[in-house]
């Protein structure tokens, strides 16, 4: 087969066999010119897992490097990102106290950091809720959200996060205390305002004018793969469909594709991008 004449990088996809499409999902993303692509574990519900030591978030994480996997075969690069979804701690507190539920997240976080220094993850992910919650449930998602952060400075990767929307000011200084980068704190879901590392969602209004600008920036789908919210979100096409669509009207070049696609994806995750 012809490869590609540019990259197209997934920042933040899930693939999901088990409640979605799965491999054609995947499958969907190359025959529309996708390349490599990140793949985000899921939160332990979706896969009936009910955490109560580090060693249940190994059961997650091995499903994603399975699925990861399957991926491959079909001529995917893929990147897997393992971590605990911040909306964890609200499910986890009815269970169980809410000290015990931040430290249960933070246990499984050092669990995904763990296959990260084993080469098996390229980074890490968590957040904090982006629905309203009382202040304790937020301080104690920032303690677990700042263990994520030094977690990834220690082992040298880029952390993706999941929080509400809007730019995430005070995670700069969080980043700061933990001496990450915040150009390695990638904000899912992004705003184009954010000083984080933005990944914008790949029909972004805002990407012809980041891109004349040079602005760094990654794009992603969010596809959860679910087939019981089909609507929730734009399909696993979206990343290659929108590149190709500002190809094809002249505002994005194929050298601005590989600044994104490639440069800047390695950039920020220390991965190699290459095509073919
Ligand atoms: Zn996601």
């Amino acid at each position: 087969m012809k490869s590609p004449p540019y990259p197209v990088t997934d920042d933040h996809i899930h693939i999901d066999p088990r409640n979605g499409r799965g491999l054609e999902a995947a499958k969907d993303f190359f025959r529309a010119g996708g390349t490599h692509l990140f793949l985000v574990s899921k939160p332990s519900w979706s896969l009936d897992v009910y955490p109560s030591s580090a060693e249940d978030y190994a059961q997650v994480f091995d499903e994603t490097l399975r699925v990861a996997e399957h991926v491959r075969s079909i001529g995917l690069v893929v990147f897997p990102v393992l971590g605990v979804h911040p909306a964890e701690i609200s499910r986890l507190a009815e269970r169980m106290p809410l000290a015990q539920a931040a430290e249960l997240m933070k246990a499984g976080l050092g669990c995904a950091a763990g296959y990260v220094r084993e080469g098996k993850a390229v980074a890490l992910k968590s957040g904090r809720p982006h629905y309203e919650v009382s202040p304790e449930l937020l301080a104690a998602s920032n303690g677990v959200l700042m263990h994520a952060l030094v977690l990834a400075a220690e082992c040298s990767c880029a952390l993706q996060i999941h929080a509400e929307s809007g730019p995430c000011m005070d995670v700069v200084e969080m980043a700061g205390t933990a001496r990450i980068p915040v150009e390695r704190v990638v904000k899912h879901y992004a705003t184009p305002d954010t000083p984080l590392h933005p990944s914008l969602i790949a029909r972004h209004e805002a990407l012809p004018r980041l891109i004349r600008e040079h602005r760094r920036f990654t794009m992603e789908s969010d596809f959860m793969d679910e087939n019981s919210r089909p609507g929730a979100v734009i399909g696993p096409r979206s990343v290659p469909r929108f590149t190709n669509q500002l190809v094809a009207s002249g505002q994005m070049t194929a050298d601005d594709c590989f600044f994104v696609h490639a440069d800047t994806v390695a950039k920020v995750y220390g991965v190699t991008v290459q095509l073919g």
